[in-house]
């Protein structure tokens, strides 16, 4: 059967990378689709101020690297653009505690530590990442933080995926034997998460799409899948895709055919468009789809210093962490000097069980100190004198997605407790953090007011199970119910890895593609028919 493709990627972050690179080194024919556009150095913002550039809100006409989705249950910010998250993530590459390994719905399924080992090392080779080799004020704020706790033996440089050459000098490839692109020593300005403008962080497109279009794999950029058809009942005969412009608004349908699909989309991508193809081509699909989605139970404070010396912007966007007890972490988060936009949306923090306690919490610390107010938001310069605060919980509670017929994603508590902004050991922290820097806590207004948490790390509702009644896909990521039809992205994430996941996500996908055969020659396929004639 003649196919287009051999595999379709919907989406190129880090389950979509890895798979193209996997698949087109074993000589499949692959297609990358990808909603977002592509970036070079020059075209990030230069703050969050340009929204236009850093956020990704195609109604008004935004196309940058961010998008932020608000549901009942959490508010979620992702990443959009050829390299999917990894253009505005923080670039901390954890290895999660053993927990992780054993727990949720794929836990009996493999010894998933012992598999995994040497995919979390190619991983971290793969993008680059190694310890931190500098501290800035905000680290060394949390360094005296774990003195004071009596933990400074858990203070740790987390290994970060970005190129550490001499500060703004540019070098010949120096991770793949040549085969990938010039690199610029990191100069510690904290612009990460707006995405680097220094050519020094590892995104994906500078190693694994790097490599995949060497071995020919295409990136489609600036298009949405929205349509995937099996041909036969369960995609034996193969797939047939479409694709719509997602940046012109009278942009011209694609299709494509392919013997497989590779669904990378993220949890917001993946998990939605297969809750709209459920109703519609891919009946079969389990009915656990859009159940055990999780967060790393995170709440995001931020803490504003009065010392004017202070510069709390310098440095790789997370510097540094703190295991605070077994369960928990705390990572210090940094933006670029001018990067103050989050402002906007943030109020002074504030505990308590309900919105009205919450929101005279919020008042009255305006009225109790106005002057220390106006400096956090009129006076300082916001990024140089804020850190943010990322604290962490392996802790485990379930959301579920759900899709109406109106095709409006809303979440709803699966098990457990619904995540919440206000974790006590969280605040206790941040209470002490907050000394130590003579600075004032705000927070998301939502999660101020409205006590909903807001996470970077939206993970599962596309687990892995024994079968379709206990997950979506098996241990070797192959959809229950279909042929070829993989999910390969942050859906997979079947237990609360407690630490950022895009690491664990590059690991499970090596492991997924080293499962596939290397393509058969077509010529010798044939021919062995003829000889047994
Ligand atoms: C500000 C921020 C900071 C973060 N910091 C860290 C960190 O330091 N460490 C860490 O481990 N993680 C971090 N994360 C989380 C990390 O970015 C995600 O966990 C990770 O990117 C998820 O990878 P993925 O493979 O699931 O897909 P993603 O990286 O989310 O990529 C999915 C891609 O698919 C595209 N897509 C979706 N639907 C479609 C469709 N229908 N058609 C075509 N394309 C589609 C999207 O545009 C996107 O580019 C951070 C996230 C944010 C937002
Ligand atoms: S700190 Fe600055 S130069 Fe270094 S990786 Fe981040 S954005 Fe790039």
């Amino acid at each position: 059967m003649e196919f287009d493709y051999d595999y379709i990627i919907i989406g190129s972050g880090f389950g979509g990378s890895v798979s193209a690179l996997r698949l087109s080194e074993k000589g499949y024919r692959v297609l990358v689709i990808e909603k977002g556009k592509w970036f070079e150095a020059k075209d990030f913002p230069k703050t969050n101020w340009n929204l236009r550039k850093w956020l990704w809100m195609p109604s008004l006409r935004f196309f940058g690297i961010m998008k932020l989705s608000i549901f009942r249950h959490i508010s979620v910010i992702s990443g959009t653009g050829v390299g999917g998250g990894s253009l505005v993530y923080a670039n901390t590459l954890p290895v999660p505690k053993k927990a992780f390994f054993t727990s949720g719905s794929w836990g009996q399924l493999e010894n998933w530590e012992e598999e995994l080992k040497p995919f979390y090392q190619t991983a971290l080779k793969m993008l680059g990442a190694v310890p931190n080799p500098k501290l800035f004020d905000g680290d060394l704020a949390l360094l005296q933080l774990a003195e004071d706790i009596n933990r400074a033996d858990k203070f740790e440089r987390p290994h970060v995926a970005v190129y550490f050459g001499k500060e703004g000098e540019t070098v010949k490839d120096p991770y793949f034997n040549g085969k990938g692109p010039d690199r610029t020593g990191c100069n510690f300005c904290g612009g990460c998460m707006t995405g680097c403008r220094h050519n020094a962080k590892n995104t994906l497109d500078k190693n694994y799409l790097w490599l995949a279009q060497q071995h020919g794999a295409e990136i489609l950029s600036e298009h949405e899948v929205t349509n995937v058809i099996p041909e036969g009942k369960e995609g034996e005969n193969g797939y047939k895709v479409t694709a719509k412009s997602s940046t012109k608004l009278f942009g011209k349908k694609k299709s494509f055919s392919s013997k497989g699909i590779i669904f990378s989309g993220g949890v917001l991508g993946t998990v939605k468009l297969l809750l709209k193809l459920k109703r519609s081509t891919l009946p079969n699909l389990s009915e656990k789809l859009g159940d055990d989605i999780r967060t790393n139970n995170e709440t995001l404070i931020s803490v504003s210093t009065a010392d004017k010396e202070k510069d709390l912007s310098k440095g790789v966007a997370i510097g540094s962490l703190l295991h605070t007890d077994d369960n928990s972490h705390l990572e210090i988060v940094r933006y670029s000097k001018g990067s103050g936009f989050w402002k906007l949306m943030h109020l002074p923090f504030a505990a308590g069980k309900n919105p009205l306690q919450r929101a005279f919490s919020v008042v009255s610390q305006f009225f109790i100190s106005p002057l220390k107010w106006l400096n956090v938001y009129l006076f300082n310069s916001w990024s140089r004198s804020t850190t943010v605060l990322l604290f962490m919980q392996t802790v485990d509670s379930t959301l579920k997605l759900t899709r109406n017929r109106l095709g409006i994603i809303a979440t709803g508590v699966s098990s457990g407790k619904k995540p919440t902004s206000d974790i006590p050991e969280s605040r206790e922290l941040t209470k002490r953090y907050s000394r130590i820097i003579n600075g004032k806590a705000t927070s998301f207004a939502l999660e101020s007011i409205a006590g909903i948490p807001t996470t970077a790390h939206i993970l599962g509702g596309a687990v892995m199970g024994k079968d379709a009644t206990a997950g979506v896909i098996n241990s070797k990521n192959q959809v229950f119910g279909y042929e070829d039809l993989y999910v390969v992205d942050g859906s997979m994430i079947s237990a609360n890895p407690g630490v950022n996941p895009s690491l664990s996500i590059t690991a499970i996908a090596e492991r997924a593609m080293s499962l596939f055969p290397p393509k058969v020659n077509v010529a010798v396929e044939i021919e062995v028919p003829l000889k047994n004639v």
